[in-house]
């Protein structure tokens, strides 16, 4: 895969994503509990991710799912990230919250309800803090390019473009996966490209064989939703991976990105 245009990498913590090393990005969609985010923390890093990613605030589409747990999962958070020394990304749904979130998280997740929140945009640029920057679900790819530009504007070039999947007219997979955008974006743009294949399936047995195809497409990394017991998980349990099934993709991984000369960060 060759890149037209020269991407201008982006550092969450001490892991360069853009960059010659691939990335992976693992965590439960929600923080529960410090036990539980210990437990996957230590769990995805010995299996090769590098980033933590744990939502603490979830914009969820039913206002009676469960909303996160909300202020107190941010000491957690912090908690894990300096026992583990691993960076951490947590999703901001408001600007509000950018106060008690800056010096916690690594970088920032704005999902795809949020793409088009432009109030939200143009305060993540007015930082210097990374923001991981996910496809609106209807949204093209000019909007979502337009949408990084809201943040890079404001002079916060640290932004990560996130392909979560789009709504197609099938039922199958909770979203379509676009991966065309991928090599767009690449072919077309600065900015690092990632996958998230447990929204963009909803299935957890497609993840696997969907981040593969990530990484051939020419992605610079994978965000995967990853649980110890993904039936217990508050939210999104169909599509999380346990530990072994985690296990065997990143094994599956390794001899793919070696013959794509795009080693794993680690
Ligand atoms: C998530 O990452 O857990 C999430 C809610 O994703 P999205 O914004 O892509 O739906
Ligand atoms: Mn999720």
């Amino acid at each position: 895969m060759t890149s037209v245009n020269k991407c201008k990498a982006v550092t969450i913590g001490n892991v360069s994503i853009g960059g010659p090393n691939f990335v992976v990005i693992a965590g439960p969609c929600s923080i529960e509990s410090e036990d539980i985010l210990r437990e996957i923390a230590g769990g995805i890093r010995g299996f090769g991710a590098s980033i933590l990613r744990g939502g603490i605030f979830k914009l969820r589409t039913s206002p009676d799912s469960f909303q996160g747990v909300g202020s107190d999962g941010l000491f957690v958070a912090k908690k894990i990230r300096e026992e583990l020394k691993m960076p951490i990304v947590c999703e901001i749904t408001d600007p509000r919250q950018i106060g008690d979130m800056h010096d916690i998280v690594d970088a920032f997740q704005v999902g795809s309800r949020n793409m088009y929140n432009y109030s939200l945009l143009k305060e993540l640029g007015t930082l210097k803090k990374p923001v991981m920057l996910k496809r609106g679900f209807s949204a093209l790819i000019e909007e979502w390019v337009m949408a990084a530009q809201y943040i890079t504007k404001g002079g916060n070039d640290n932004v990560i473009l996130c392909e979560r999947g789009i709504r197609s007219f099938d039922r199958v997979t909770r979203n379509t996966l676009d991966l065309a955008s991928v090599a767009h974006i690449k072919q077309n743009y600065s900015y690092p490209v990632i996958v998230d294949p447990s929204h963009a399936t909803g299935i957890r047995e497609l993840v696997a064989p969907m981040s593969m195809a990530a990484a051939a497409a020419g992605a610079d990394g994978l965000l995967i939703e990853v649980h110890p017991k993904p039936d217990q998980a508050l939210s999104d349990g169909f599509q999380t991976l346990d530990f072994d099934q985690f296990s065997t993709l990143m094994n599956q991984l390794g001899p793919l990105l070696n013959h794509l000369k795009r080693p794993l960060w680690s």
